[in-house]
């Protein structure tokens, strides 16, 4: 009998993880003893980081957007039928169209998505760039955009840890370029009571606000947004008014994870180093949707797919364990709309960005075009 395996998500991770497996499991492939079989809901592959520079007019659409199929491992057949449920004692996957899919090994790689309807108001009184429609919108508001209060929201947990800051920096420079910053003030708020999660980030990024003159309001938990008043109010009681608000959504996992049980909030309880979801030896669980308390990002979910690759190929082909995932996490940060700086990270080793330059900038520009060779395992 075949080893079946299934991948319920056809995004970064899940994308990366069956090309990879393609490549380690060649052989089993060809005479037919593995199957790779992909779940997912769009015949389109976005590549979600290039969603940044859409409201700055800084990328075309068409870049952000690639068939599925094509950078997908042509030996993996993909559906375009989203799973409904999974049951991990029967070890199925059923799909919205009725459909039951088998295995020997899953890999849950289904993300997370944004909830702004969570928050009152937020739909109707923010913008976003954390999806198409959102960063459109954004787009248009900032060319008529001359001048008056922003504010940058932050709400957790959200993908892309360094996204909030990396907005802030590059509205700074778009507003300064439009001839508007002297009449613009930008405050950004954030949940706990420093600039990031990340504590030397937040170090870091306090002399970054101040020389550009960018305010904070710290221990700011959203409550709600009025569009009318043009206010935002925090759970700690304090209401900031806006001209623009931009906000970083709070997201949840799945629905297909609550609805089969598999997590709270659509977060699966993942062991930090094996990356297989707790108490199971055959669901292995990948990228944003692991409740792994390290960023939820497209590198973090880069090199967790590479460490799965290796282990369940390692599985298949010699029935042992290869290697452990180390929390290994690296990420561009834009400052501005013409430099950056990167931080990368472990679970035992601290971020520690350096001083920006338009270098690492033009490094962050040149990923966002390799990504589609990375997607297909070729860097
Ligand atoms: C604006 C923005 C900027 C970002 N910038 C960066 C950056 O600079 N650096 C970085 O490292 N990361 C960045 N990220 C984060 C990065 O894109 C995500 O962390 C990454 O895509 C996570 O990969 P994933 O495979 O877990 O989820 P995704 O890539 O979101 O893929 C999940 C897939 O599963 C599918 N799915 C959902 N439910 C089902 C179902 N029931 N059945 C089948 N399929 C399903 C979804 O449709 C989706 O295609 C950014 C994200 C955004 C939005």
């Amino acid at each position: 009998m075949a080893k079946k395996i299934v991948i319920v998500g056809g995004g970064l991770s899940g994308t990366i993880v069956a090309n990879g497996l393609c490549r380690q499991l060649r052989e089993e492939l060809s005479s037919g003893s593995v199957t790779i079989t992909m779940l997912g809901t769009s015949d389109k592959h976005l590549y979600q980081p290039g969603l940044l520079y859409i409201p700055f007019g800084r990328i075309r659409e068409s870049e952000l957007f690639r068939d599925q199929r094509k950078v997908l491992d042509r030996r993996v057949p993909y559906f375009i039928d989203p799973a409904a449920h999974i049951d991990v004692e029967k070890k199925t996957v059923a799909t919205k169209s009725g459909k039951t899919y088998a295995y020997d090994f899953l890999v849950v790689a289904t993300g997370s998505r944004i909830r702004p309807d969570i928050i009152p108001g937020m739909e109707e009184g923010a913008h976003w760039f954390y999806d198409l429609d959102g960063a459109r919108k954004m787009r248009d508001t900032l060319q008529g955009f001359q001048g008056g209060k922003v504010v940058v929201n932050v709400n957790a947990p959200h993908k892309c840890p360094v996204a909030p800051l990396e907005v802030t920096f590059m509205l700074r420079d778009f507003f300064a370029a439009k001839g508007v910053l002297d009449k613009t003030e930008i405050t950004y708020t954030y949940p706990i009571g420093r600039l990031h999660a990340l504590e030397p980030v937040a170090h870091w990024a306090v002399p970054e606000f101040e020389k550009h003159g960018i305010k904070s309001e710290i221990f700011f938990n959203t409550k709600s947004v009025d569009a009318g008043s043009k206010t935002i109010t925090s759970e700690e009681g304090v209401t900031l008014p806006y001209d623009l608000l931009v906000t970083i959504p709070p997201h949840t996992g799945h629905q297909v994870i609550t609805d089969s049980d598999l997590g709270k909030g659509g977060w699966v309880p993942t062991e930090r180093n094996t990356l297989l979801r707790e108490g199971s030896s055959d669901v292995f669980v990948v990228g944003d949707t692991t409740n792994i308390p390290i960023s939820k990002a497209g590198s973090t979910a880069h090199f967790e797919a590479d460490t799965i690759i290796d282990n369940l190929s390692s599985l298949i082909k010699e029935g042992r364990w290869a290697r452990n995932y180390d929390g290994k996490v690296f990420c561009f940060v834009e400052t501005g709309l013409n430099s950056g700086t990167y931080v990368w990270f472990n679970y035992t080793t601290p971020p520690n960005p350096g001083p920006p330059s338009q270098m690492i900038h033009w490094f962050k520009l040149a990923y966002n075009r390799l990504y589609w060779l990375s997607a297909r395992g070729l860097l």
